[in-house]
Order: structure tokens, then C-alpha cells, then sequence
């Protein structure tokens, strides 16, 4: 395999669709030694048979506003690999939503899901619908209305969605809903759901204690921990949130979280307390960040990131390519010693770069929010045996997979020098088991 020329193929014929080709040739950038060790891969063109989603599903969904307007957004469903599992990964509601940002996101979930040893296969879907300033009753309507088209293309054995931006439980509840209506069966076919109707404890969770559990592994390797360190967090929603409680938990200090509009910052820290109101305020009121710096008087900067401010750790977890070079050098210039991406390819190749040149600890989202998706998978299986485990039984396995994953990264990705590469690391023991089943199956 040629990296470069595969990359160029793909441009050619999937043009207009940039977030997809980055995803891809972060990959096969990585993986390309050790790809090419494996002749028998290439002769079954296994690299393209990876890249090309299996499926992709495209649907027109059709709704009626509060005001009595119909109204027409794209649904999208793309079931990117099967080889290790049902496709599995959540949907996103956002108005930037394309199939391009789909197709990363699917992709990057394939390598994902494989890294978490659970049998999970890549998908992704979501629609360009944004929940944000609709009542409950239109994001209830619209849930319905997407679900009316994708029910008769997933299933507890085909292709399990979970939430992501603008879908969380409320919007689960709805398509679960509809779902089971259209079906007329009640099954796990998606997770996140509420604890009374089959979801898992601790699903809620997951992304943000998985983001920090990784962390901690990854700060061991260097002798430290999380206590008195300051964070940076950026975003406000369900990964944000959760990242916020566990390092408030292990003793460290959170000083930022921001919305798509801006951040604040907040020098004494985002305590518990404070942290409450944030969870009130953007799930239950779906406020804007802006209020908590006029509740508690800190700064607020419009229109901004959160990484020029000085810290030792930063959490992405609100959004791809939302910290570019610029921000990764100031960063580096203020002595930041780790990044852990909560988000899912938040970090612009030139900022990737900036980290792994400077030496510090930095962890792709593929690797270090891998949580979400692993209590998912413990989801699916409670929903299987009709069991639910307890919060302590949860959380012991979230760490335990959190741990196996870091264990393969430093496998794979530990360089001549001791540097542990976190992204070559976990794009190569991702690939691998994936290749292999897909091997084993077949050119199907
Ligand atoms: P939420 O919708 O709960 O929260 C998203 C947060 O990011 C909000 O604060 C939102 O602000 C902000 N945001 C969204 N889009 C943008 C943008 N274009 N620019 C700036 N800020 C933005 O989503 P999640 O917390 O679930 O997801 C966050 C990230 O984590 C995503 O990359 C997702 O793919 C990833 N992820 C999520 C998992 C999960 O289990 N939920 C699992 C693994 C990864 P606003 O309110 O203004 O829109």
C-alpha cells in the first residue's frame, strides 16, 4: 500500500468531503509500515474494502414545527465496517451535519469499537437538524419522524446507534419510542436509553470518566497524577460535563468549559456546586455558558477557545478540528504536559503534530473516549441477558477497558526513543483485529 496514492484516490472520487480524507490519512499514515509487512492484505485490496463504508443510508425527513410549517432536513445513516460486530456508534443532530463529517465519524468509530474489545462493528448517522431553540415537543416530533425512515435499517444484530452532539437521552427516549412502535418488538436496539427501559448505569458517564481514566494511565507512565493539576475543558454537553466530574472528583481543578458561542474562565475553579449549574442550565434549560460567568462573575470571551489559558492538561470535548496549531503551540508555550481528547478528531493534524514534536502526553479521541461506546457495548450485553449490572460493576469494567486500551497503544505506539505514540499506537491495534476478521471472512 502506497498511503499517499490511496489518499489521492479517495480525494478523486468522494471530492467535497475534507473531514473524511483527514480521518483516513491520519490512519493510513500510521499504519502503512505495518501494513505493508502483511503482503496477503494487499492482495485483497483490504485498505480500500476498509476506507469505503459498507453502506450508506440517505433519507429526506419531514416534520411539523410548532407554528404549523413543514419542514425538511437530511437524515443519514453510514454503516462503515461490520467485520467484528453489528455497526454501532451514535447519531448526531447538528446543523453542520453532512455526509462527509459522517463518514470520519464512522470510520474513526470502526478502529474505535475494535479497541475496546468488544464485539462492535463502525457506524455513524445523524442529520442536519439542530435541536438548539426548538421546543420539546418539535425535537419530539422530529425524533419520530427520523426514526419513521431508519427503523427498517437497524437492529440489535445489524446496526446499534447511540447519541452524540444535540442527542442525548431525551432524543434516545423518542427514537426508542418510535422504534419499538415500528418494530413491535422491544429490543436493544439503541443505547443511552433511560435506566428504566434497559439502558446501562453509568452509559451517561462513560465518555467523560473513560476520557480521565485514560489520563490517569497516561500520567502514570510519567510518574504523575491528576491532583492540583489544572484543566482545561472545552464544550458544555454530556462529554464535557462528565470529563468535569471525575477530574473534580481526583482532585483536579477544571477553569474552563465553553459553548459554541464562547468560554469562561474561572481562576477559583468549577467546583461541584458550580458544576450542578452547569448541568441545569444546559439540560434542563438549554441555556448558553455565558450565564455562568454572570452568575459567579468570572471572564467570559466570545467567540474563543479555551487554549490560551495557562494549564497543565486540556480535554477537548466539544468538537472536531476545534484546536488548531496555533492554539497546540500556545499550549505547549504555557507548559501543558498532557492532552486527552474527549471529542472525536478535535485536534487539526498540524496541532497533532505541535504535541507529539513537544514530547507530551497526547491521546487521540479514538483511543481516549473509546468509554462511551465500551458502556455501550456492556449496555448491549445486559440488554441480551435481560440483566442489569450494577454502577460499581460498570464503572469496574469502563476502567478495566479504559486500561486495555492504553496497555495496546503502548504496545504498538511506544517509539525508539520511549515516546509513546498514542495515535499510531491505537490506529495500528485497531486495524489489525479488524484486518484479520475481515481477512478470515473473505473478499465480501
Ligand atoms: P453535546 O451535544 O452534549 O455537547 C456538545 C458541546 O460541544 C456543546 O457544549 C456544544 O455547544 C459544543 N459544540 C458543538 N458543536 C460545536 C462547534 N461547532 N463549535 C464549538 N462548540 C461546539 O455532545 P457530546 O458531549 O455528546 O459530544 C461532544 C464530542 O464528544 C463530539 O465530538 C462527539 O462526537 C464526542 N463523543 C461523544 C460521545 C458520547 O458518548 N456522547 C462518545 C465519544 C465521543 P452548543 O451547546 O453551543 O452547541
Amino acid at each position: 500500500m502506497n498511503a499517499t496514492n490511496v489518499l489521492e484516490d479517495l480525494k478523486r472520487r468522494f471530492p467535497n468531503e475534507p473531514e473524511y480524507h483527514q480521518a483516513v490519512e491520519e490512519v493510513l499514515s500510521t499504519i502503512e509500515e505495518e501494513y505493508n509487512k502483511h503482503p496477503e492484505f494487499d492482495k485483497v485490496n483490504l485498505i480500500e474494502r476498509l476506507c469505503i463504508p459498507d453502506r450508506v443510508y440517505q433519507f429526506r425527513v419531514t416534520w411539523v414545527d410548532d407554528q404549523g410549517n413543514v419542514r425538511t432536513n437530511m437524515g443519514y445513516r453510514v454503516q462503515h465496517n461490520n467485520a467484528i460486530g453489528p455497526y454501532k456508534g451514535g447519531i448526531r443532530f447538528h446543523a453542520s451535519v453532512n455526509l462527509g463529517i459522517l463518514k470520519f465519524l464512522a470510520f474513526e468509530q470502526t478502529f474505535k469499537n475494535s479497541l475496546t474489545t468488544l464485539p462492535m462493528g463502525g457506524g455513524k448517522g445523524g442529520s442536519d437538524f439542530s435541536p438548539r431553540g426548538k421546543s420539546n415537543a418539535e425535537v419530539m416530533r422530529f425524533c419520530q419522524a427520523f426514526m419513521l425512515e431508519l427503523w427498517r435499517h437497524i437492529g440489535p444484530e445489524t446496526d446499534v446507534p447511540a447519541g452524540d452532539i444535540g442527542v442525548g437521552g431525551r432524543e434516545v427516549g423518542y427514537m426508542f419510542g418510535m422504534y419499538k412502535k415500528l418494530s413491535h418488538e422491544f429490543t436493544g436496539t439503541l443505547t443511552g436509553k433511560g435506566i428504566e427501559f434497559g439502558g446501562s448505569l453509568i452509559r451517561p458517564e462513560a465518555t467523560g470518566y473513560g476520557n480521565i481514566y485514560f489520563l490517569q494511565e497516561m500520567l502514570k507512565t510519567r510518574g504523575l497524577d491528576l491532583k492540583g493539576k489544572v484543566c482545561l475543558i472545552s464544550g458544555s454537553g454530556n462529554v464535557a460535563q462528565y470529563t468535569a466530574e471525575k477530574v473534580i472528583e481526583l482532585g483536579g481543578k477544571v477553569v474552563t468549559m465553553s459553548d459554541s458561542d464562547g468560554y469562561i474562565y474561572d481562576p477559583d475553579g468549577i467546583d461541584r456546586e458550580k458544576l450542578d449549574y452547569i448541568m441545569e442550565l444546559k439540560n434542563l434549560y438549554r441555556g448558553r455558558i455565558r450565564e455562568y460567568a454572570e452568575k459567579y462573575g468570572c471572564k467570559y470571551v466570545a467567540g474563543a477557545k479555551p487554549w490560551g489559558e495557562k494549564a497543565d492538561i486540556a480535554l477537548p470535548s466539544a468538537t472536531q478540528n476545534e484546536l488548531n496549531g496555533d492554539h497546540a503551540r500556545q499550549l505547549v508555550a504555557n507548559g501543558v504536559i498532557a492532552v486527552s481528547e474527549g471529542a472525536n478528531m478535535p485536534s487539526t493534524p498540524e496541532a497533532i503534530r505541535v504535541f507529539q514534536e513537544a514530547k507530551i502526553l497526547y491521546a487521540p479521541g479514538k483511543a481516549a473516549n473509546a468509554g462511551g461506546v465500551s458502556v455501550s457495548g456492556l449496555e448491549m450485553t445486559q440488554n441480551s441477558i435481560k440483566l442489569g449490572w450494577s454502577k460499581e460493576e460498570v464503572d469496574e469494567r469502563l476502567k478495566s477497558i479504559m486500561k486495555n486500551i492504553h496497555e495496546a497503544c503502548v504496545k504498538y505506539g511506544t517509539e525508539a526513543d520511549g515516546y509513546i505514540n498514542y495515535v499510531k499506537g491505537a490506529n495500528v491495534a485497531g486495524f489489525m483485529k479488524v484486518a484479520k476478521a475481515m481477512m478470515a471472512q473473505g473478499i465480501v
